[in-house]
């Protein structure tokens, strides 16, 4: 349960489905608040969950392609990490 003063954006934390500011306050929060780091930590273990629990599937290759390119041009995913990840999927 989240704080009663506490209005950080949990769910869209763990889903990584925020703007980078976004991101950066809840992290803040969540680094100074006990009861949201707990909420979190439930959040992130079912969002991590949720990846595994169904079939993979190979996408059309449009959606493939769509999604890299929207992916490359994100500042979100600029890091070298999300390059290499963006490289490895390119050459399947
Ligand atoms: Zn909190």
């Amino acid at each position: 349960m989240v704080g009663k003063s506490c209005s950080t954006d949990l769910a869209g934390l763990s889903l990584d489905a925020l703007s980078a500011q976004e991101e950066h306050a809840a992290r803040r929060h969540v680094a100074v608040c006990s009861t949201c780091d707990r909420t979190y930590s439930e959040f992130a273990e079912i969002a991590a969950a949720l990846g595994t629990a169904v079939d993979q599937v190979a996408p059309p290759e449009h959606v493939k392609r769509d999604v890299l390119e929207r992916t490359r041009r994100s500042s979100k995913c600029n890091s070298p990490e999300w390059r290499i990840i963006i490289h490895a999927a390119n050459s399947d």
